[in-house]
């Protein structure tokens, strides 16, 4: 390992309160992809007084004892998990960074060595070794984030995160070798932040076996664009069909589709 800074925790498996997930862990504090939407974990290790600035979150922390940890809270959990993912608060297969992608796969395996199902989600490349089938179980979902094709956006607003291509490319790769994967388009932009073919992003992704689709929580941005209702909800639309024709799976966020108001 390199020198990346480690920390130590005290617990790490966790019922997660978001809408589509079961357990999950943190075993990395930080993400240095640095992500503008705002990052919702960079606002609450602020909150929490864990970091002062985005340079601070964005110099990852690792977990070190994370394996001493699951050894000792797996057996106590297992009849209750589900799935374990990885991670909600930050990327397990960070740009840039081996020792985060190496531990990663450690932990996956741990898990999966005990039968538990691992679903993933990064803005990073998967590594190739997740393709060995006989080490990680089949049943893992592998994802990546991908809101737009657009590189300008991505320099704006995923400024550290590999580029689309790349990130599509690893995925697809793994879905090649027979494992599944999916794609969360969240949070997808209205058109006055960036113009975009959704319909193209669809189609770039055709191969997966999930989509996750969700919109940018209301800022002022969303809402300067006085039609975010109806664009949301024509882009849910667009995702069911599209996911219908092609015989994908698919979640819409709740709140993602709401009625709208013609008179306002
Ligand atoms: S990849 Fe996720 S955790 Fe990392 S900065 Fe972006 S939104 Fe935050």
């Amino acid at each position: 390992m390199t020198n990346i800074e480690k920390i130590k925790r005290k617990s790490l498996l966790y019922k997660t309160r978001v809408e589509y997930g079961d357990y999950t862990i943190n075993h990395i504090e930080g993400c240095s992809h640095g992500c503008k939407y705002p990052c919702y974990a960079m606002m609450m290790a602020k909150r929490f007084g864990r970091i002062k600035t985005y340079d601070e979150w964005r110099r990852p922390k690792i977990v070190e004892n994370s394996i001493e940890l699951l050894d000792r809270e797996i057996p106590k959990l297992k009849d209750d998990i589900q799935s374990v993912h990885l991670c909600f608060m930050s990327d397990p297969f960070m740009f840039g960074y081996p020792d985060i992608s190496e531990l990663s796969l450690k932990i996956v395996k741990k898990l999966n060595d005990n039968n538990i199902k691992v679903t993933t989600l990064s803005k990073g490349i998967y590594p190739d070794e997740l393709k060995k089938q006989r080490y990680f179980s089949d049943i893992n979902e592998y994802g990546i984030t991908l809101v737009s094709l657009d590189e300008n956006y991505r320099l704006e607003y995923e400024p550290f995160t590999a580029d689309y291509e790349q990130r599509i490319e690893g995925l697809k790769k793994l879905h090649k070798a027979g494992l599944k994967t999916w794609v969360s388009i969240e949070p997808f932009p209205t058109p006055n932040i960036v113009k975009q073919d959704f319909l193209r992003i669809l189609r770039k992704i055709s191969f997966v076996d999930k989509i996750i689709f969700g919109r940018l929580n209301y800022n002022a941005k969303v809402t300067a664009y006085t039609w975010h209702k109806g664009f949301y909800n024509h882009c849910v639309d667009q995702v069911q069909e599209f996911c219908n024709q092609k015989g994908i799976d698919y979640y819409i966020k709740k709140g993602t589709e709401t009625s709208v108001d013609m008179y306002r």
